[in-house]
């Protein structure tokens, strides 16, 4: 059985000047997972460490450094699936976690599946995880974004103001840097597969939404008998046509894991919905498939042999 490790750092128009970091982060969390991927570690234990190194890492939009809302706050979302035992976890709207994903990790070794607000944060407290402030998510760049915006509903995009309401719309969503949501597919020696992912969710987003990214069948799904996918993008597209599920499903049908990825994406470019962003899938057998029809998608991967 093959290990094998994926992560992404987004699918949106990552510009020019932080296309590097982008590589630089994503490459981070691809040696810290393939070292413990090597030694043995559980897919769940590489899936949580990968992508905390990227929630530590600002230049992506989650943890800190991600994205604000209309209010100016940090909300964060995660999830993680095992794709063995099809248990899910997932917290949502979390403004005092630095590392949402180990929360994730707690909430699929308990009782419930999904977890939001001042639950998830008791929970958090219950098992020992601080709570932060959330100024300490903030990070100057998103706080210039967002004073610019507030100042006189525009930001400056390629030396032209977008107002809030363009911001808001695909395309110039996919646009304006910072939306950089991050996911992680491991498979283990023992041949289990494991998706999780975690962000900051879109730029000025309305206080309290929630995209797709902790959300089962539309941000992430595993399992281990078929394959596992993450999704980023566009959250409201890709909940809209459960984005990982049908990947999954097409998987199942017996296409390649290029080929389901590109007809999923496929279906969410599709009339009347317009979506926009990028899917990941790996294999039992470490086979990989991505595309996405955005500009650009941050990716790292390594497959043995
Ligand atoms: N899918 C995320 C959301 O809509 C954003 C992203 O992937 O960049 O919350």
């Amino acid at each position: 059985m093959p290990i094998a490790l994926v992560v992404h750092g987004g699918a949106w128009d990552i510009p020019d000047d932080q296309v590097e970091a982008h590589h630089a982060g994503c490459q981070a969390a691809l040696k810290v997972g393939w070292q413990l991927l090597r030694q043995g570690a559980s897919a769940l234990d590489v899936c949580e460490a990968s992508l905390r190194v990227m929630e530590d890492d600002p230049i992506f939009d989650a943890g800190i450094g991600s994205v604000l809302t209309t209010a100016g706050t940090v909300e964060l979302d995660a999830a993680v699936m095992d794709g063995t035992t099809l248990r899910y976890g997932a917290v949502a709207n979390l403004r005092r976690i630095r590392n949402p994903i180990s929360l994730a990790r707690k909430v699929l070794e308990g009782p419930a599946t999904m977890l939001v607000g001042e639950g998830a944060e008791q929970f958090a407290i219950d098992h020992e995880i601080p709570l932060i402030e959330n100024h300490e998510l903030i990070v100057e760049r998103e706080r210039a974004l967002w004073e610019a915006w507030k100042a006189s509903g525009a930001v400056l995009h390629h030396g032209q103001p977008r107002n809030i309401q363009q911001i808001a719309d695909p395309p110039y969503a996919s646009e304006v840097g910072g939306h950089d949501t991050v996911g992680v597919i491991a498979l283990d020696q023992h041949g289990n597969l494991v998706a999780a992912n975690s962000t900051g969710g879109t730029l000025f987003k309305l206080p309290g939404r929630i995209g797709d990214t902790a959300l089962i069948g539309a941000g992430l799904y595993a399992d281990s008998q078929i394959g596992a996918a993450v999704c980023t993008g566009w959250g409201e597209s890709i909940t809209r046509v459960a984005l990982a599920r049908r990947a999954i499903d097409l998987l199942e049908r017996g296409l390649a894991p290029q080929s389901a990825a590109e007809s999923a994406i496929r279906s969410l470019a599709r009339q009347p919905l317009g979506g926009s962003g990028g899917c990941i899938l790996l294999a039992p057998n470490g086979q990989i498939g991505m595309a996405w029809n955005t500009r650009r998608m941050a990716y790292a991967y390594q497959v043995e042999g």
